[in-house]
């Protein structure tokens, strides 16, 4: 029997066409200086990636999810959506998410 490794044909340009954009993000990301990625980081770190307001931390079971009071984001640390993701189960959006960024 064969199978596929996609739902649809829809399914699997999406994910090609999130590897390259990932892709070409970590090539640029690899050409920042060390000195420019620690300012960055101190410049940025747990303030909203959406509209720059400062984050709250809130705990969801077992993940602390970092909530933008202003905007209502949710932002996850490396790790966290792996935990969320394998409480909902095989064959979800978010498997298909987390199968993506594994590979990387
Ligand atoms: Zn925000």
């Amino acid at each position: 029997m064969i199978t596929k490794p996609y739902k649809n044909e829809d399914e699997y340009i999406w994910v090609q066409e999130l590897q390259q954009r990932l892709a070409k993000l970590e090539k640029e990301q690899q050409t920042e200086s060390e000195a420019e990625k620690l300012r960055l980081k101190e410049t940025h770190w747990m303030h909203c990636p959406k509209c720059g307001q400062k984050l709250a931390m809130e705990k969801c079971g077992s993940v602390e999810m970092d909530v933008c009071p202003s905007c209502k984001g949710v932002w996850l640390d490396a790790g966290e959506l792996g935990t969320i993701v394998e409480s909902a189960g095989q064959g979800s959006f978010f498997h298909t998410c987390l199968k993506i960024i594994r590979r990387r």
